[in-house]
């Protein structure tokens, strides 16, 4: 019988989790059905579970925090960070993963030569991929246009600025746009005269905002630099994913062929 996996967030209408998971299962003719479900209440999600019989699920914005909650067993890393955006039930009990800070530390590793990073935002995906970052050598420092969420990395030991305490000497291998800005509207993370000021010195940049050239990816590259949109965090925390869904079936670079092609229908 087809093996059940779905998306809970709100909203989940635009996520490609779907059709990358059901690509692969198709592709490698695994027995799995993925869906979405639009979860209004986070603290439903472990009876949600339960009932929809589900083997696993991803989970998305707003619900990382109660999904961490939910579990019965946790990796480390997810211990760590709080959040979990990955469920597998195994013989009843559910385990807990965070595949996302993975995938986007997987999709800067293949940038050459960076050691030092500057995070332009400091959200919830920050928090996750700083720590990463930072267990696997890379030295990362954030900026945020207001205090209150700096709060969460000065307590880890990071160093952190606002916009007014940021100085323009500052220089880093790799800038990160971590911030929901260019999204939906076309705002820079930061003052643009800041990136004027970090672009010619840095080695790389990347933006986690997938799907769309945010203003801030198109003025890195007018510096020619190696770029990159959010494409590959997502689709190597959809195959880590897909890996802990499947018990370690198959390798990452099979799932790779199979899921990437969601990036090109
Ligand atoms: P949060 O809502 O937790 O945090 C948003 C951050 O963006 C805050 O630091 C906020 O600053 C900052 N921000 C928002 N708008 C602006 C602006 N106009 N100018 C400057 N700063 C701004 O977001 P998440 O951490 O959940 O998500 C961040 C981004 O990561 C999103 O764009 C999301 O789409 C993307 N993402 C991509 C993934 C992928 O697989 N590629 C996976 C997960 C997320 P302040 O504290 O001052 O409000």
């Amino acid at each position: 019988m087809s093996k059940l996996f779905t998306i809970f967030g709100n909203p989940v209408s635009h996520s490609k989790s779907p059709l990358m998971h059901n690509l692969s299962f198709k592709g490698l003719d695994y027995g799995g059905c993925y869906t979405r479900y639009k979860l209004e209440d986070g603290s439903q999600l472990r009876s949600k579970f339960f009932e929809l019989k589900l083997k696993g699920a991803n989970i998305t914005v707003p619900h990382k925090e109660e999904a961490f909650k939910a579990c019965d067993i946790l990796d480390d890393f997810s211990k760590k960070v709080g959040s979990v955006n990955t469920i597998v039930k195994r013989d009843g009990k559910l385990y807990g993963y965070n595949t996302d800070a993975l995938g986007f530390l997987k999709a800067i590793s293949e940038f050459k030569d960076i050691k030092t990073v500057l995070f332009l935002g400091a959200g919830g995906t920050a928090q996750s991929t700083s720590i990463i970052l930072r267990d696997a050598g890379y030295e990362v420092e954030i900026l945020n246009r207001s205090s209150k969420r700096l709060e969460y990395f000065k307590q880890n030991g990071f160093t952190t600025y606002t916009f007014g305490e940021f100085s323009l000497n500052n220089h880093y291998d790799l800038i990160v746009n971590m911030t929901s800005a260019g999204l939906e509207d076309e705002n820079y993370p930061c003052p643009v005269l800041f990136l004027e000021k970090l672009f010619p010195k840095a080695k790389s940049c990347v933006d986690v905002i997938y799907g769309k050239e945010t203003p801030f990816l198109k003025l890195s590259k007018e510096y020619n630099k190696p770029t990159k949109d959010g494409s590959d965090m997502l689709l190597y925390q959809g195959i880590i994913a897909f890996e802990h869904f499947t018990d370690g079936k198959f390798s990452f670079e099979e799932i790779k062929d199979y899921m990437q092609k969601a990036f090109i229908l």
